[in-house]
């Protein structure tokens, strides 16, 4: 029981400072896998592109350079594997010189832009809910939908990552995640990225984890699709071996069930449609 062609395409080697495994480590899974395209997007944080002593002076600019050039050996290593270069560009546009001096001269296959952190916050992982008032919250969810769309507006990027990152860590006790109360500013951005041919991911890393908060994935690609949007990439943003497709054929289930027959891989910066080709256990449905 699977599909027929399966692909992850956000993940991040320990050149990331988050995650655990080499490149050959991830990639030598990858393979074990049988994965039809991999793509490793290791981060590269805007804002952080020459050190911020707020983030521990961490420089971007470096990890950008040592990830490209493992790349390459390891396309070398694994001439079996679809190994795709990809990039995650978190916060760009509060540093679009640092956005697109990590892409000038570099041959990447995809390039992902995130939103970690909105200006003049801390990444949404360290915020707690519990401290702010519902204004408070609201406002945040504005300043985040609005950074978005300045992204999009600039659009030197092919899929938007985790849109329901905010979600995952931003939730009231007994609340379900949902952006229903700011469901105008989320069809804006639907509509936007439509219009300017960029993918939406489908971040499946939280599926499978236990005591996760369940995200409206549902509800966002069913409104993407009845806005006419066909361009989703397929990411388990793994950051060690054990996680790498983690939740991709579940994404997978719940994309079909919507009514999708494709989904999106980014090879040379160019959109490739992949069919999603179910292949049911004998026997069974
Ligand atoms: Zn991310
Ligand atoms: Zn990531």
């Amino acid at each position: 029981m699977g599909y027929k062609y399966l692909a992850d395409c956000h993940s991040h080697s320990n050149c990331s400072f988050d995650a655990e495994d080499p490149m050959q480590a991830m990639c030598q899974k990858a393979q074990e896998l049988g994965l039809a395209y991999y793509t490793i997007t290791d981060h590269c944080e805007c804002d952080q592109y020459d050190g911020s002593a707020a983030f521990g002076g961490r420089k971007y600019r470096d990890t950008v350079v040592r990830s490209y050039a493992e790349y390459e050996e390891n396309q070398k290593r694994f001439p079996g594997l679809r190994f795709l270069k990809g990039i995650e560009l978190g916060q760009p546009v509060q540093n679009l010189e640092a956005a697109e001096d990590a892409l000038r001269g570099r041959k990447y296959d995809f390039v992902i832009g995130s939103l970690h952190q909105i200006r003049s916050e801390e990444d949404f992982y360290w915020l707690n809910p519990e401290s702010f008032s519902p204004e408070t919250l609201d406002d945040i969810f504005h300043r985040y939908f609005a950074e978005i769309m300045e992204m999009i507006e600039w659009g030197k990027f092919d899929s938007l990552a985790h849109i329901t990152y905010p979600l995952r860590y931003i939730c009231r006790p007994g609340e379900r995640p949902s952006f229903a109360k700011y469901q105008d500013e989320l069809d804006a951005v639907l509509r936007g990225l439509i219009e300017k041919d960029i993918a939406i991911e489908f971040n499946t890393s939280r599926i499978l984890r236990k005591n996760a908060p369940v995200l409206p994935d549902r509800e966002i690609f069913t409104r993407y699709k009845a806005l006419g949007g066909r361009r989703i990439t397929l990411g388990a943003d793994a950051h060690n071996t054990e996680s790498i497709a983690s939740g991709i054929k579940e994404g997978l289930d719940l994309l079909r069930d919507i009514g999708f027959t494709e989904y999106t891989v980014y090879i040379d910066r160019s959109p490739v449609q992949v069919p999603i080709e179910y292949i049911p256990e004998e026997g069974k449905e």
